[in-house]
C-alpha cells in the first residue's frame, strides 16, 4: 500500500529480529490523488539518497511531500527533490560557494559547474551562469510558499538536479 499511512501491530520476537505481523490497517493517503505519481518518484529517489542502514530518510521524505503539496506541481517536485539532496548531503545551500565556502548570500551571480555551485573566482568562467535573480527565486521557492518560478528557472533547476543525480556514485 504505497503512499499511505499504515497502522501496524506486531509481536516482538523472542529471539532474532523477525517479529510477527498481527494487524495492518490502511489509514489516510500521504498525498492527494493527482500527486501520487510525483510522490512515487520522490519515494524512489529517497531510497537512493537514504539507503537501507541509513537512519535518516523518513522525516526527509515527509518534508519533501510537504513541499510538493504546497507548491505548483512542476516546480514543487524540484523543490522536494532539492530538499532531499540537501539533507542527504548531495547538495549544499544557495548562499555559499561549494568550493571555497565564501558567503555570496544571493547577491552576486554564480556558476553551476560539475554539479557544484561556485563563486565567480572558483568557476574561472566554466559552467552555466546563475544570475543573482535566479538564485533568489530558487532559494525563495524552496523556503516560502507562493514564490513562482519562471519556465527558464525551472529548466535551470532541473538541469542542476539532473547533474547532481548522475554525478554521484550510486551506493546500491
Ligand atoms: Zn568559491
Amino acid at each position: 500500500m504505497p503512499m499511505h499511512q499504515l497502522h501496524i501491530r506486531w509481536r516482538e520476537p523472542r529471539t532474532g529480529n523477525m517479529g510477527t505481523l498481527l494487524e495492518v490497517q490502511r489509514l489516510t493517503p500521504l498525498l492527494p490523488e493527482h500527486l501520487m505519481l510525483a510522490g512515487q518518484d520522490l519515494l524512489a529517489k529517497a531510497s537512493t539518497l537514504f539507503p537501507d542502514g541509513v537512519e535518516q530518510g523518513y522525516m526527509e521524505l515527509q518534508h519533501a511531500f510537504h513541499l510538493l503539496r504546497q507548491r505548483p506541481e512542476h516546480s514543487g517536485q524540484l523543490a522536494a527533490i532539492w530538499s532531499m539532496l540537501e539533507r542527504a548531503g548531495w547538495a549544499a545551500n544557495f548562499k555559499h560557494c561549494w568550493h571555497c565556502n565564501d558567503t555570496i548570500n544571493l547577491e552576486h551571480n554564480m556558476m553551476w559547474y560539475q554539479a557544484h555551485l561556485l563563486c565567480m573566482n572558483c568557476a574561472h568562467n566554466h559552467g552555466i551562469k546563475l544570475s543573482s535573480g535566479c538564485l533568489k527565486s530558487l532559494y525563495g521557492h524552496l523556503n516560502r510558499e507562493g514564490v513562482k518560478l519562471s519556465v527558464q528557472h525551472i529548466k535551470i533547476w532541473k538541469t542542476m538536479i539532473d547533474t547532481i543525480l548522475t554525478s554521484q556514485p550510486m551506493t546500491t
